[in-house]
């Protein structure tokens, strides 16, 4: 009996296991036409200051959207797609010298100091000329590189070491900023804080969920935040969503956040309305998802 059980269960996870790779190969297709179809657009989530009374606006991190067939699918689904077969390379390259166009255009319409933080995959680092193409998106749609902030994950940073390594080497010359996205979630190995270049940590938003309820969430919170700025790096917080999560932020000294508490991901349009009106000056920002949509 405990055979023939076994033999069912093994069916059940093989006819799941076919349903997933058929789930894969229908996402990878309709990828492959969405990267011509202009199915992929960027959305884009405000990062604060919070020492200044009010949050001021430091810059904006570019998300990746996909509308397919009337729904939108979530990127933790489909970069994994991407970066399978291969298409990361193109899209990054588009995400990379979209985000680096718009947030100029930002600048150059009076938003002077933002910043435009993109997310990279390991398959990105691993292009041998990957920081020429970036020098090459600089100089072609004049964003400086002190205005650019690459974003890579511990787990994407594990992926060939030594070759990521040379990479985030040649970003940092060029003057890019370079952040470990997710801190907390992966390996974290310490070992990479440093060995690798690195600006700015950013705290994982699971950890800061937990806050400032849960006592394992906050001593893990206070302790990246503590061991971020001992290294004399800049501390992000993700993911926060409440006026008490601020305030736990402020007494730990955490400088920046980002999160719905501010605003959720915004399309161009939306965010140059509000650079547009009188909701935002001197990048003096308010709490967007409070204001009248
Ligand atoms: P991430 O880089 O850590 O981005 C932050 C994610 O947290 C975003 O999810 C954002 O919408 C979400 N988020 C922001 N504030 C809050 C909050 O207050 N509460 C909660 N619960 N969530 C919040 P999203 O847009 O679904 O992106 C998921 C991940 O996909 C990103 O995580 C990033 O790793 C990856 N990704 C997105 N765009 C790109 C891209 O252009 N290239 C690459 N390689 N990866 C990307
Ligand atoms: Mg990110
Ligand atoms: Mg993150
Ligand atoms: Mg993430």
């Amino acid at each position: 009996r405990a055979k023939s059980a076994g033999k069912a269960q093994f069916a059940r996870y093989s006819s799941e296991l076919q349903q997933q790779a058929q789930r894969q190969l229908e996402l990878q297709n309709a990828l492959a036409q969405a990267c011509s179809c202009g199915e992929l657009r960027l959305v884009y989530q405000p990062i604060c200051r919070l020492d200044q009374g009010q949050p001021v606006l430091m810059g904006v991190e570019a998300l990746l959207r996909w509308q397919h067939d009337g729904r939108e699918i979530s990127p933790l689904e489909f970069i994994p797609c991407l970066e399978e077969s291969g298409e990361i390379l193109a899209v990054g390259d588009w995400v990379l010298r979209q985000a680096c166009t718009q947030v100029r255009a930002w600048q150059l319409a009076g938003q002077t100091q933002l910043r435009c933080s993109v997310n990279l995959s390991s398959r990105q680092l691993q292009q041998g000329d990957f920081a020429a193409r970036v020098a090459d998106v600089l100089r072609e749609t004049g964003l400086p590189a002190a205005s650019l902030v690459l974003e890579i994950t511990e787990s994407q940073l594990m992926q060939d070491s030594a070759q990521n390594l040379a990479c985030l080497r040649e970003l940092a010359s060029l003057g890019v900023q370079l952040a470990l996205d997710d801190f907390g979630t992966g390996y974290s190995s310490l070992g990479y804080l440093k060995r690798f270049p690195l600006h700015i940590i950013k705290v994982d938003k699971s950890f800061i969920a937990g806050t400032p309820q849960d006592a394992e969430s906050l001593a893990i919170s206070r302790a990246i935040i503590g061991l971020g700025h001992s290294l004399g790096l800049t501390v992000v917080a993700e993911g926060v969503e409440q006026q008490a999560q601020i305030d736990f932020l402020g007494r730990e000294g955490c400088l920046y956040a980002q999160g719905y508490w501010f605003s959720r991901p915004r399309s161009p349009d939306d965010l140059q309305r509000l650079f547009s009106g009188e909701d935002c000056f001197d990048g003096l920002w308010c709490r967007l998802d409070a204001l009248p949509q």
